[in-house]
């Protein structure tokens, strides 16, 4: 990764613990993002030209369960998946800006990895009930390029990720130009974060 998009993101991750630490219990080495079923995480950056986009989201609100898969119907469930989140163009637009997906890697190891423990933490945070007990969480992620062809006209980006897969009831949409940044959570009727 070149030099300024890692300046970029080490902004923007500056900007979500700043924006979001209070929420979080935040053990040393837990992600930065919380894992809030039914909740999905967008981080977006706009570099010149090129957006970068990251998303992190529970695999429940993907496929639908958390756990390595194991079924045929559970594997084929996951292929399918990364397959849909490798078409980042139907997920995510950009309107007038005319932006293509350039590169996406996407990660669903963890649902592919039998041995793999998942994402353990505890959940306690998000029960209000008072017991405390740990239960294991699945995420999948994904890491987007946009390059866009009238970056003149780089002004909003609509969520489309709503259409694709139900099981998300809201995206948090954290954005970055080089000139501001903001925050937005959006849901299937409000879709559109504006960068200003
Ligand atoms: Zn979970």
């Amino acid at each position: 990764m070149a030099y300024r998009q890692t300046f970029i993101w080490m902004l923007l991750v500056l900007a979500v613990r700043v924006q979001a630490g209070s929420q979080e219990a935040g053990a040393p080495g837990q992600r930065g993002s919380a894992h809030e079923h039914g909740v999905s995480e967008l981080n977006v950056a706009v570099i010149g030209d090129v957006i970068e986009v990251s998303l992190m989201s529970p695999s429940i609100n993907l496929v639908g369960f958390e756990r390595a898969a194991s079924s045929k119907a559970e594997i084929e469930a996951v292929a399918s998946l990364k397959k849909t989140l490798e078409s980042a163009d139907s997920l995510i637009n950009f309107g007038a800006a005319k932006c293509r997906n350039i590169s996406a890697t996407v990660d669903v190891g963890s649902l592919l990895d039998r041995d793999e423990a998942g994402d353990v933490h505890s959940h306690s945070q998000s029960h209000d009930h008072g017991e405390r007990h740990e239960e294991k969480h699945y995420d999948v992620s994904a890491i987007y390029q946009f390059q866009c062809a009238a970056a003149a006209k780089i002004a909003f980006l609509k969520v489309d990720l709503f259409d694709a897969f139900a099981g998300i009831q809201e995206v948090n949409v954290l954005w970055l130009t080089e000139i501001r940044q903001g925050r937005k959570v959006t849901s299937a009727k409000d879709r559109k974060v504006v960068f200003e």
